[in-house]
This record gives structure tokens, C-alpha cells and sequence, in this order.
């Protein structure tokens, strides 16, 4: 079921801070999907290759795909043909495999580095350390590299009660941003994209400044 009261609500909310609202459909039928794009809404998240690949094939063409989950290299083939953006790239070896299909469908496909700012040890992503390894990497090979983009960062907060705990992460994350832009995309303004905010802190993450929130259950309800 689609709540398509909250859903004009949040993009009431969201359309003066010209903030990207993913709706993030993971585990929901096919029939929910159509129900929000039929009020217009194009961009869509999920974090499953299998059920992604079953509900782009049924589903308008003009549908924009995020990929949200963990991406294994041997499945970026599936989606490599109509996804728009792959949000949880945490390795340069996921990146080389990114290229090399998109590179079979003469493509370029944008990519997010997925940071790690929460505190549970569950959650993927490269810390900073990490994220500056791989872009002094993409940035050395960036020639044999020309069939991905990195077009931002997306992150994942505490699942916790204490806003300012969450906000601390929010702050990390877009002060890492900056440190990456002004390092490696001075000459380009392809890095702009902060994907930050779900159903229960997506206020606090567009104050601290996203540009792209992922809202799943108050859209579609509890999964
Ligand atoms: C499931 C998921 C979401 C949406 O979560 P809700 O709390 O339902 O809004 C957002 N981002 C990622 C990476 C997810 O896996």
C-alpha cells in the first residue's frame, strides 16, 4: 500500500530545498511502484539485483533505477544495462568491474562512494582513509576508468533515538565531501550529489545537507 497523502507531503517538503527524493521500493510489489510513479515520481531505490532486474523489465522505461544496496561484482552485469545511479560503491575493484560493463553498453554509469559514518559495525562503506585511497586510485587510472563517474557520497546514519549523535554523522559525511571536491573535482562540477536521509532522520540529513534523500517505509509502509 502507497501513501500517496505522505507522498505529496514530503515532496511539498522537499521542493524548496530542491532536495531529489529516491523512493526507495525494496521488497514491495511491482503495483506499488506504478502507484507513485502514476502521481510523478521517476526515481526509484532498491537494494536487490534479482527483484530489481524482475521490476525494471515490467514497469515504465523512464523509471530512473538506484541501486542501494550492497552490489557484489558478479551481478553488476544485471543492472549494468538501465541503472542510473549506483549509490554503494566501496571498493575500486567494484568500480573496475562498473567500468568494464558499462563499458559493453558504450555507457557511462554514475557512481556514489558509500561512507561509513554510523556508528553499528554491520553497516558497508570505506571509512576516510579508505575513500581517499580509492580516489587517488581512480584518479591515476582515470583514463582506462572512462565508463564510471563518481558523482558523490551516500551514507547511513545511526539507526538512533539522539539527533545530535545523528546529525554528527550527517556533518561528517558532508565535511568529507567537501575535502573530496576541493581535492579531486576542482575543474568539474559532476560531484554534487550527497545521499543522506531515510524515513527516520531525512529532516535532520537535509539540514545538514543532502541533496538526495532515500525514503522507503513511510511511502510504502513497514517491510
Ligand atoms: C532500505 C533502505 C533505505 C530506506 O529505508 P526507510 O527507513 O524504509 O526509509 C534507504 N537507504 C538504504 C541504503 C536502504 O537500504
Amino acid at each position: 500500500m502507497v501513501n500517496k497523502e505522505k507522498y505529496r507531503a514530503i515532496i511539498a517538503e522537499l521542493n524548496p530545498t530542491k532536495t531529489t527524493l529516491v523512493a526507495v521500493s525494496k521488497l514491495k510489489p511491482a503495483e506499488d511502484v506504478k502507484a507513485l510513479y502514476d502521481l510523478g515520481q521517476k526515481d526509484f531505490g532498491e537494494n536487490y539485483v534479482q527483484e530489481l532486474v524482475e521490476k525494471q523489465a515490467q514497469l515504465p522505461s523512464d523509471i530512473r533505477w538506484h541501486f542501494i544496496g550492497h552490489l557484489q561484482s558478479n551481478k553488476v552485469k544485471y543492472i549494468a544495462p538501465f541503472v542510473h545511479l549506483i549509490h554503494g560503491v566501496d571498493s575500486f575493484g567494484l568500480l573496475k568491474e562498473i567500468n568494464k560493463q558499462a563499458a559493453k553498453h558504450n555507457k557511462v554509469i554514475p557512481c556514489l562512494l558509500q561512507i561509513h559514518i554510523a556508528e553499528e559495525e554491520t553497516k558497508y562503506g570505506l571509512d576516510e582513509k579508505e575513500a581517499i585511497e580509492l580516489m587517488e586510485m581512480f584518479t591515476a587510472q582515470q583514463t582506462q576508468l572512462a565508463n564510471v563517474r563518481i558523482d558523490g557520497l551516500m551514507g547511513m546514519a545511526s539507526f538512533s533515538e539522539d539527533e545530535e549523535k545523528v546529525r554528527a554523522e550527517f556533518r561528517n559525511l558532508k565535511a568529507l565531501f567537501h575535502i573530496l571536491k576541493q581535492s579531486y573535482f576542482l575543474a568539474s562540477d559532476q560531484f554534487n550529489t550527497l545521499s543522506m536521509g531515510m524515513s527516520g532522520d531525512y529532516n535532520l540529513a537535509i539540514e545538514e545537507g543532502s541533496t538526495l534523500v532515500r525514503i522507503g517505509s513511510l511511502l510504502f509502509g513497514n517491510r
